[in-house]
């Protein structure tokens, strides 16, 4: 049972994962009272449900790790068990844990107009505030491709989600389908637990290999900062930002060089057939997110891991068939195919009115067009996730100490139709781009937007 008192707070944040963190985190840190709803019974979000073999991130994790706690490591990349701890730690040493409701998730928000709060209805009852800060995660369900005659399939067929990375597959062939980050990821780990491991992309993707091992500068920044001296992590946080950016402007402005690029990346390891065949995409470079990989060209090079580019025909009973008729023997099936994007997990209303994300005005990436007291930190596309959620979560709070100081109850923005394209195009961005919130007035550019786009400006806002 939940105390009456502590049903109400300044701040409902929703979801414990690393948006919800970070905003509880800078809450604290501006003496504004909040509470965070999480539907499942730890925190971490995508950190704590993605336990599939080779689940880490592919953002250096010194610039994803909070930038009131930059993580520390001689790897640049961290598994997935090892930021879930890192979050853990961060809940702990803040005092996050005890302001978060587990078991809690909410099912309802509605913005009462009369008295300008938020009422929040959870699977755990009724909670009240005057702001909401949405971290629900924009993953909704797995996504399940049809694939012909699946069902005459005798084998299993799991989706990465389901899968747990204590299982192995020692005496089967696997067979693992997907071109993005997950599959990039899983392959080698679970080649390693996998009697053959054959790896099928319906279309040529660019993969890029690093060694893990953070850079001299990079060591050296950390060792300073162990003995006390904060600023060359500060710099090297910036400096990874503004080198995410200028790879993302570089590589879009100039195609022909990036693919020149990926070609001498993957020629000497797989060879000129090879490379024609599975890393030389339709699409150009920064198109789409670009997958890291750790070891997979190691794996290539031994034939641990067979790569296959081809539309999948049809399952039979013990083999899956690809469109030029390849017949590819398989066991057990893993589909690395990503998820539907999903930004708002529960009923939204302001009074009466029910608020759809489908092409709603999402100002800023942090409030959308006639949604009062109402905030949703997202990341970019192209860099990693806190580089923006952080900033927008420091935005959302001046906008609130701002109210506060000159007795305003309620913020919002005007409903609009706005312009949008997506900055990347991967298919799961193409699926429901009518679907997601249209976001503007930023560059979309990190290093700029930090300096330039999150000045507070009272008359941008309708404030009462
Ligand atoms: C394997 C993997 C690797 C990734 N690697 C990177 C990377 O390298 N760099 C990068 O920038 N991004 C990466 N991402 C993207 C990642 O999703 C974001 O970086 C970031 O973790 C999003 O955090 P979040 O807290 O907003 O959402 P989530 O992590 O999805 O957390 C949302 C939380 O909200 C809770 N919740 C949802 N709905 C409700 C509800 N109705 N009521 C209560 N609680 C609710 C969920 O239970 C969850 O705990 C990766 C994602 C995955 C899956």
């Amino acid at each position: 049972m939940i105390a009456n008192r502590s049903r109400q707070a300044s701040v409902i944040v929703i979801g414990a994962g690393i948006t919800g963190i970070g905003a509880a985190y800078h809450l604290r840190e501006s003496n504004i009272s909040y509470l965070v709803l999480e539907a499942n019974d730890d925190l971490g979000g995508v950190w704590n449900t993605q336990r599939w073999h080779g689940a880490r991130c592919d953002s250096d994790f010194i610039k994803y790790s909070f930038s009131f706690k930059p993580f520390l490591s001689p790897r640049c990349l961290q598994s997935r068990e090892q930021i879930h701890r890192y979050l853990r730690s961060v809940a702990e040493e803040f005092a996050i844990l005890e302001n978060i409701k587990f078991n809690t998730r909410v099912t309802a928000a509605v913005f009462d107009i009369r008295e300008k709060r938020w009422v929040v209805h959870t699977s755990q009852g009724t909670f009240t505030s005057q702001f909401l800060i949405n971290g629900n995660g924009y993953f909704s369900e797995p996504h399940v491709p049809a694939f012909r005659d699946s069902d005459k399939f005798g084998g299993e067929i799991i989706h990465t989600f389901d899968l747990d990375d204590s299982r192995t597959f020692i005496d089967k062939d696997v067979v693992l389908v997907g071109s993005g980050s997950t599959a990039v990821c899983c392959a080698p780990e679970l080649a390693r637990v996998s009697k053959s491991l054959v790896l099928i992309q319906r279309s040529p993707s660019y993969i890029y290999e690093i060694s893990n091992k953070s850079s001299l500068f990079a060591v050296f920044c950390q060792y300073l900062h162990t003995i006390g001296i904060a600023f060359p992590v500060k710099l090297l946080r910036f400096y990874l930002q503004w080198r995410d950016d200028l790879i993302f402007v570089g590589f879009r402005s100039f195609p022909r060089l990036a693919r020149w690029f990926f070609k001498q990346h993957w020629l000497d390891t797989v060879g000129e057939e090879s490379l024609q065949k599975h890393f030389s995409p339709r699409y150009e470079p920064w198109e789409q997110r670009i997958p890291v990989a750790i070891g997979l060209k190691e794996k290539l090079r031994r034939k641990e891991i067979v790569i296959k580019t081809g539309e999948i025909d049809r399952f039979a009973e013990s083999s899956i068939l690809l469109s030029d008729g390849e017949n590819i023997k398989c066991d057990v099936c893993i589909l690395a195919t990503g998820f539907d994007l999903n930004f708002l997990k529960f009923d939204m209303y302001v009074g009466e009115r029910k608020i759809s994300m489908a092409g709603i005005n999402f100002y800023k990436g942090v409030m959308m067009g006639s949604v009062p007291n109402y905030f949703q930190p997202v990341g970019v596309w192209h860099s990693a996730w806190t580089q923006r959620s952080e900033t927008v979560t420091r935005f959302a709070i001046k906008i609130m100490a701002y109210m506060t100081k000159n007795g305003f109850r309620a913020v919002s923005i005007d409903r609009k139709e706005v312009e949008y394209s997506p900055g990347i195009t991967p298919n799961y961005i193409m699926r429901c781009v009518s679907e997601i919130p249209r976001l503007y007035g930023t560059y979309e550019l990190p290093s700029i937007d930090n300096i330039f786009s999150y000045r507070f400006n009272a008359a941008d806002f309708n404030l009462s």
